[in-house]
């Protein structure tokens, strides 16, 4: 009988399946639904709303027996979480290749998919959740503390010492905000209506205490500005009942942003709603939830506006909460940017994105060997980005605790990738480390998405919504040698908004990973300086001139 139970990766070297790119697709499966690791693993959710892992308990039983049997010139087609076919292939072709959510453009909305989904039809894949490469909150973490790093250098002097940030939403994703804002040595206050949410991240570390009430929060928040010392602070409430209030009171908030699943109307908790009764409401009646949502997030984007209004630094974190207060009919929903044009853009103009591994051996030695590794070949002392990752690296070995295989998380750019890449598969043959690494990288990347309200948001050359770039991406992954590649829609913002791909590749030690190995993270990252070439930016131009990448518009 197939249904719900706990499911953990095997660690260690034996395998259960027929070669380690088949064992590793395997692993990373059932990495994703460790309860460790997933947010609601009984339901195969991983995070981000419902973003889901396998489509049901079936489809997860048949994709593991079929990964156990897969040849090395095989490949499994899983079509919504569900494995519809294994073709042979050949041996540089990728084990695995996943299409998930995708829906012809008119189609493209929630009511289209939900109807679907309730026929068994589709799932939600989000972003790393379908596609077996989410390593936990700590795969956020490094983006987002990139991210407040950013607000810091252009608002702060560089550091976050001093200041308070207002958030919302400490899910898989937004449970990030808090570390990395002290991090940043700043202090944040965390509203989330959920009180397992505030406890999980308490728990994991990544939250420092909990406040009992709006006014404790307050007081807490502001002895510790003043003593420029890093806190968070968790608060229980509907964020769009309290940013109001907060707001009103003239609360000395210096920056501002939100976290919650407003990219799906309805995982976000309406106003005058109790939060035992969200799912069996949203299930009973979704139009009206989803009114009552809309309604709710029109009021917190108008508190956020207002706040800036008032001098704070406030953005959009990705979460498509503007859109959706503008559908609730609030005119002045996108008068605060989205964190890509703000602060990211620069780094994905040089191909730069969220490079992440994990250990297939389970042993967090390796990752610390890892570690090691990526300090010696990007050296401190050579660039202001090397300082930053050098900080980083030391922050996450001390601060981040693994959940469920260890892993790692940092940002490296075009021509780094890959000497990673062939460094950690030169480790797995020599056997420094125990077992093969799963090499991958979030959607949100550099050249892998279109994304109008989020990574395509304000293109220089307006191409926000040209959705062209991931689906070469995405081939341009299986033509290199990937383990295995996907392709998405409605990631992060929600159906209709975004397209996007993803690859992983699995450092098995061999000669012929190696090879793979130096294709995929030269030309992955690659993607991201061609697009950011063809749009006009002229970071992207220099990288490409500085590291020759070909362009066949500029050469002649
Ligand atoms: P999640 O579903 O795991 O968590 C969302 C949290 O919001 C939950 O804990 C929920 O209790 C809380 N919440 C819902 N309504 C609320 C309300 N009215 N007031 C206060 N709290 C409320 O989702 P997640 O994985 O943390 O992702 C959060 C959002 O961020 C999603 O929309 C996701 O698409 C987006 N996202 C952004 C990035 C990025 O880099 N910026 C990356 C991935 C995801």
């Amino acid at each position: 009988m197939s249904g719900p139970r706990p499911v953990r990766a095997p660690r260690g070297t034996e395998l259960s399946a027929l070669g380690w790119q088949q064992e590793a697709a395997l692993r990373m499966l059932q990495n994703n639904l460790d309860p460790e690791v997933a947010e609601h693993p009984d339901k195969l959710v991983v995070y981000g709303g419902t973003g889901k892992a396998a489509r049901d308990w079936r489809s997860f039983d048949a994709m593991v027996r079929t990964l156990r049997t897969l040849k090395q010139d095989e490949t499994m087609l899983v079509q919504s979480g569900r494995p519809v076919g294994v073709m042979q292939t050949h041996e540089w072709a990728p084990r695995v290749l996943i299409a998930n959510s995708n829906l012809v453009g008119d189609w493209a909305n929630w009511e289209e998919f939900r109807r679907l989904e309730a026929l068994g039809l589709t799932m939600y894949g989000q972003m790393t959740a379908g596609s077996w490469i989410y390593i936990g909150t700590q795969g956020i973490l490094q983006g987002t503390y990139e991210t407040f790093s950013a607000v810091a250098a252009k608002k702060f002097g560089g550091t976050l010492a001093g200041t308070i940030t207002l958030t919302a939403g400490l899910g898989g994703m937004g449970g990030a905000q808090p570390l990395a804002v002290t991090m940043n040595d700043g202090v944040a206050i965390c509203i989330d209506v959920d009180p397992r949410a505030i406890e999980r991240r308490i728990e994991h570390r990544f939250l420092d205490v909990r406040a009992d009430s709006l006014e404790h929060a307050l007081q807490l928040a502001v002895e510790a500005r003043d003593a420029r010392r890093p806190l968070s602070i968790g608060l229980l409430g509907n964020a769009a009942e309290l940013l109001p209030r907060m707001l009103a009171e003239s609360a000395p908030i210096d920056i501002v942003t939100d976290q919650t699943s407003a990219h799906d109307p309805l995982a976000y908790l309406p106003v005058g709603v109790d939060f035992a009764d969200m799912a069996s409401y949203a299930a009973k009646d979704p139009a009206g939830f989803t009114t009552r949502a809309r309604e709710s997030m029109a009021r917190h984007v108008e508190a956020m506006v207002g706040f800036m209004d008032a001098g704070a630094e406030v953005f959009d974190y990705g979460n498509s909460i503007r859109g959706e207060a503008q559908l609730a009919g609030y005119e002045r929903a996108f008068a605060f940017p989205g964190f890509v044009p703000a602060y990211i853009r620069p780094l994905f103009s040089e191909g730069r994105g969220p490079f992440r591994w994990a250990a297939l051996s389970g042993e967090a030695s390796d990752i610390a060997k890892t570690d090691k590794a990526i300090l010696d070949l990007f050296p401190e002392g050579d660039s202001v980005q090397n300082e930053s990752l050098h900080r980083w690296i030391k922050l996450a070995g001390e601060r981040v605790r693994f959940q469920g295989l260890p892993a790692r998380i940092c940002w490296l750019g075009y021509g780094e990738r890959d000497k990673a890449g062939e460094r950690f598969n030169d480790m797995v043959a020599s056997g420094e480390l125990a077992a093969p690494l799963a090499i991958g990288r979030d959607h949100l990347d550099c050249g892998s998405v279109a994304s109008p309200y989020r990574e395509t948001e304000a293109m220089l050359d307006g191409s926000d919504a040209i959705a062209d770039w991931p689906l070469l991406n995405a081939m341009v992954n299986v033509a290199s040698g990937a383990s295995w590649v996907s392709i998405h829609h409605g990631g992060g913002v929600g159906m209709g908004r975004s397209l996007h791909a993803g690859q992983v590749t699995v450092a098995d030690g061999t000669k012929l990973a190696g090879e793979k190995i130096r294709r995929v993270l030269t030309n992955d990252p690659g993607m991201g300086v061609i697009r950011h070439v063809d749009a006009g930016y002229d970071i992207a131009e220099s990288v490409a001139d500085e590291r020759g990448v070909r362009i066949p518009m500029r050469e002649g």
